[in-house]
């Protein structure tokens, strides 16, 4: 069977020819091409207005984003030979990083392998598939996943708000082989465990991973606050490297209590768990007069959309204000950021604000992002959503 074509309206081949891999539906000329005609999901060749090749995708007439580039010419082969050579191209960067067998495997498109992430934890991979073209091309994801990295099982957690934009079901999981509902995870020499089904993400948070070691040195004998603390990552790592206690607060008895677990499978002591509102419990940390010398606020994402900017900037103000209330002097300060919305440059003016919401002065001493194995696409700002600033705290 021919591949459908694609035709993009004058002048919106530019951003691709840049780098870019999305082609947004209006960039399409439908009365050429029309995208009705085409099943979610179905590879298609791009064109430009005259007719000159760009590349081979996959489309998606009902999405924002109607095609995906997977490679930059028409007509590529998308078979087990395309996937490998991605996979072994991912994995190689991985090893170069020494970063084991812990860890993403698969950023989307800054693999190049857009709608596809994949976590692995040791022996078992789990996977999330965004878009209807993945999707489709699931079962060589699966024999590839399987002949590089010869997992027990693939987990695909079904459960992205981006499946439904794309029309795809969501609910429960699919597994090959065998994944157990606890995973595994070992880093910075602790072992971890997670939910491969239930966790947030795919069960653990891998973009933080040099953010847990960095932080952690800094709290040789002091009390830790681990605001947004899921499965206790920071915490644990702060009590290995000797922080006097962790307070971890999270709103989800889940995370906890697997934060519990993670510290007493280190045989670490000293972890407190509150679970309530963050917001809340700042407040109430600060009444009782509690202070901390190193604090982390991890929040998920308050920006998910372009709507919610202000109020979202708003809370990352008020959170900085509020923390700053329970730090000694000085103090260590780490806020991190994974809402793509919110630029570097807008996080230091929320933290800036929420520290002189609370009177206090601010010096910058680190910034960072996610790790090496989620790559940034530099044509793709989405791809680079994770901002870190590390803030000392002293009184005016
Ligand atoms: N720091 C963690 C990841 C944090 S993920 C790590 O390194 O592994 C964000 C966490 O925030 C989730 O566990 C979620 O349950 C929690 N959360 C979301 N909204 C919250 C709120 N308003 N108060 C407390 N916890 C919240």
């Amino acid at each position: 069977m021919r591949r459908a074509e694609v035709s993009l309206a004058r002048g919106e081949d530019r951003r691709l020819r840049a780098g870019h891999l999305w082609v947004f539906s209006n960039e399409i000329d439908v009365a050429k091409t029309p995208l009705t005609s085409l099943e979610p999901g179905a590879l298609v060749n791009v064109r430009d207005a005259r007719g000159q090749g760009i590349g081979t995708g996959y489309v998606n007439p009902h999405s924002l984003i109607a095609v995906r580039l997977l490679a930059r010419a028409p007509d590529v082969a998308i078979d087990r030979d395309f996937f490998r050579e991605r996979m072994l191209r991912a994995k190689a960067l991985r090893e170069r990083f020494g970063l084991g067998p812990y860890g993403r495997m698969v950023f989307g498109e800054a693999d190049g392998l857009p709608g596809l992430v994949v976590d692995r934890y040791g022996e078992h991979l789990v996977a999330q598939v965004a878009t209807a073209g993945m999707e489709a091309l699931r079962g060589l994801v699966q024999d590839t996943l399987v002949e590089c990295f010869a997992p027990e099982g693939i987990l695909y957690r079904n459960d992205l708000d981006a499946r439904k934009l794309e029309g795809l079901p969501e609910g429960e999981a699919e597994t090959w082989g065998t994944v157990p509902e606890r995973v595994r995870v070992e880093e910075a020499g602790l072992a971890f465990e997670v939910s491969s089904r239930h966790g947030q993400k795919t069960g653990w948070f891998f973009d933080q991973r040099e953010h847990r070691s960095r932080l952690a040195r800094l709290c040789p004998g002091q009390r830790l606050l681990d605001v947004f603390s899921y499965t206790g990552g920071f915490s644990v790592q702060a009590l290995a490297q000797g922080a006097r206690e962790a307070v971890a607060i999270d709103q989800s008895e889940a995370a906890l209590r697997l934060a519990v677990e993670n510290a007493e499978r280190n045989q670490l002591r000293g972890l407190r768990t509150l679970l309530a509102d963050a917001f809340d419990a700042l407040r109430e940390l600060a009444e009782s007069g509690e202070r901390f010398g190193v604090a982390v606020l991890d929040p998920p994402a308050f920006i998910k959309r372009k709507k919610d900017f202000r109020e979202g900037l708003l809370a990352y103000e008020r959170l900085v204000g509020l923390t700053v209330r329970v730090l000694e002097n000085p103090a260590f300060l780490v806020i991190a950021s994974c809402s793509s919305h919110l630029g570097a440059d807008e996080l230091r003016l929320a933290f800036l604000r929420g520290v002189r919401r609370a009177g206090r002065e601010a010096r910058i001493v680190g910034t960072g992002g996610q790790g090496p194995d989620h790559p940034v696409h530099p044509a793709i700002p989405e791809t680079g959503y994770l901002k870190v600033i590390y803030g000392l705290i002293e009184e005016r």
